[in-house]
């Protein structure tokens, strides 16, 4: 396990299906590194457009929930401190059954411009959700096809029930206790998907316990055979 306090990352490309896919898993791990200088292009595949929850009470419907959750989605960046944000425009839950070629042409042609040091994304197979899952291994299809030297490395998330038994520990481990203002910030954006004031505990919850819960990201790195 390695801690990545020292790392310097010059650009990470951040490609995820869903907004609030980044708020829970990797909203710490931006945050921190852009601190540290790094640039983020976050590749946000849809608009989650298709989501089932509209609010807590319920603000949104169907045909307005796209917009909604784009405009959350430009707040939780906000709160990250990410500028570059691209909305990919495919379809909410139908990752897998997009045309493979226009998928990887669309990701092959963001690694060409942003030449990025680190990818994240999903753990192909580990992410539990369909989505996820064919996002992480378009993403990881594309990578592979390039030359090994040409490859950056592949911080995978993985959150699925055999996931460490399948795939072992995680290998980085971030610490981003300093950065939890900017992930809770990120996770309440989401505001028409999580009741983010319950996940918190409704403020009677001890900022040690934040600190446990949300304090520590995890990655596994992808090892091309
Ligand atoms: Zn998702």
């Amino acid at each position: 396990m390695r801690d990545e306090g020292h790392s310097m990352e010059r650009h990470i490309l951040v490609i995820l299906p869903h907004p609030d896919d980044e708020a829970f898993g990797v909203s710490g791990t931006l945050a921190k590194s852009i601190s540290e200088g790094a640039q983020v292009t976050y590749a946000c595949l849809t608009l989650g457009e298709m989501g089932r929850n509209m609010g807590f009470p319920p603000f949104a419907n169907r045909i307005t929930l796209p917009a909604i959750r784009k405009k959350e989605l430009e707040e939780s960046c906000r709160a990250i401190g990410i500028q570059d944000l691209r909305v990919m425009g495919f379809h909410d839950k139908t990752i897998e059954f997009e045309d493979q070629e226009q998928l990887d042409a669309r990701i092959e042609g963001l690694l060409k411009e942003v030449d990025p040091s680190l990818v994240i994304t999903f753990y192909p197979g580990y992410a539990v959700h369909p989505d996820h899952d064919a996002c992480g291994a378009a993403v990881i299809r594309t990578i592979g096809r390039l030359p090994q030297a040409k490859r950056p490395p592949v911080h995978c998330l993985a959150f699925s029930k055999n996931c460490e038994e399948v795939l072992g520990k995680p290998d980085v481990v971030n610490d981003v206790k300093v950065f939890l203002k900017q992930k809770i910030a990120s996770i309440q954006a989401h505001r028409s998907q999580f009741q983010a004031a319950e996940l918190m505990g409704n403020g009677k919850t001890k900022e040690k316990e934040l600190q446990e819960r949300f304090g520590r990201e995890r990655f596994w790195t992808y090892r091309f055979s």
